[in-house]
């Protein structure tokens, strides 16, 4: 990469990066994007978004997307950074990185807009740290044409140069749950006259940790947490309600659907046992980030030409990245941003990712586009 463009691309993360949004209020990001690739001729079409931008390079079939998400977090930057944000937000996750390598990616693509043969969309994606964005970005029609998706998150445990990649599960699919105990409150004295939701919630939960320890297969996995309980107010009431919540995360479809029938099960039969009645609320979080078996290989053969090339074990995190990958083919990479030994972790205050990353990521983007543009347009080497 020319040592000019570099500067420019570190230049705009840094702006980027000082001046974070949270999920859904990206207004001066979307705004500062737009002025961007206007400036750079691309075309910015009106999608129906509140923030997020969409725009085109070339034209006709196939559709390649490449998306980058670009919101922040509610997080006070502790860096030291002389770039760092003070506005009480802060890009922790790394979004200001990849919506920059978007923008980089863009520009070359502009200029070699002549050897596209077909169109590559462009999806500045809102609001992921809330998992709303991918849906917002589906249901304006973002998708609508698309033959296939790339996408990558920063990883700040590999080094600049290095791209981690695996077909199928790379990012955990996430359940958000909350389970309402309604019992009958009495006297601590006499529970033989209520039904004592104390006992309801705890046997619930003692319950719950047999469903990965005794229903998943030892060759797969699954995490069961229950993080927070409420219930009762004093020593000598049992109490009428109360409630717990916590997440499941899973790596294969199958094993998702699975753990989610068993644990309605669990909670449904316990409250049962006790006479207790129930009530079980399912957040709307991300499915398993599932890299497409065909395209995969091919993008992580093609990778090898411009980085080293690492097969990762999947994050127990979760990406909406998933939910374009439940409508389209999709590959999803890290792509490192770090590798310090102790490199502080994403949502972390110091978190910090590494303007050298940024050329492995720009191309990663154009690389990969060709690449799809012609195993979808029908050519075997593009
Ligand atoms: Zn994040
Ligand atoms: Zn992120």
């Amino acid at each position: 990469m020319p040592e000019e463009f570099y500067e420019k691309l570190a230049e705009t993360r840094h702006y980027i990066h000082a001046h974070p949004e949270i999920s859904e209020s990206e207004f001066k990001t979307t705004a500062f994007i737009k002025d961007y690739l206007n400036e750079l001729g691309i075309e910015v079409f009106s999608y129906p978004l509140t923030t997020g931008v969409i725009a085109e390079i070339g034209h006709g079939n196939p559709i390649i997307a490449l998306r980058a998400d670009i919101d922040a977090l509610p997080i006070i930057e502790k860096t030291g950074l002389d770039y760092a944000s003070d506005n009480g937000a802060m890009h922790a996750c790394g979004h200001d990185f990849h919506q920059t390598s978007l923008l980089g990616a863009a520009e070359i693509l502009k200029m070699r807009e002549g050897e596209i043969k077909g169109t590559i969309r462009l999806i500045f994606q809102p609001a992921e740290e809330n998992f709303q964005g991918a849906y917002q970005v589906i249901e304006a029609g973002g998708l609508d044409g698309v033959s296939a998706i790339i996408g990558y998150h920063n990883n700040p445990h590999l080094k600049p140069g290095q791209i981690g990649l695996r077909s199928g599960a790379i990012m955990a699919g996430v359940e958000q749950f909350e389970v309402r105990v309604q019992g009958v409150s009495s006297h601590a004295a006499r529970p033989d006259l209520g039904v004592d939701t104390v006992l309801v919630i705890t046997s619930i939960i003692n319950n719950l940790q047999q469903i990965v320890a005794r229903t998943v297969s030892p060759f797969q996995s699954a995490v069961l947490s229950v993080t927070h309980i409420e219930v009762g107010t004093t020593w000598n009431v049992l109490p009428a309600a109360g409630f717990f919540e916590g997440t499941i995360r899973t790596f294969n479809p199958v094993v998702r659907l699975s753990v989610i029938d068993k644990f309605t099960k669990v909670v449904e039969s316990v409250a049962a046992q006790f006479g207790a009645e129930i009530a079980i609320k399912w957040g709307n979080s991300p499915k398993v980030t599932y890299n497409d078996e065909i395209i995969t290989p091919l993008i992580s053969e093609q990778a090898k030409s411009y980085s080293e090339v690492i097969e990762t074990l999947p994050s127990t995190g979760g990406e909406d990245f998933a939910a374009y990958q439940e409508q389209v083919p999709g590959v999803f990479a890290f792509v490192g941003s770090n590798g310090a030994d102790h490199a502080p972790d994403w949502h972390h205050d110091d978190f910090i990712v590494r303007d050298e990353a940024l050329p492995t990521a720009v191309t990663y983007y154009v690389e990969s586009a060709f690449k799809l543009l012609g195993y979808y347009g029908g050519e075997s080497d593009s």
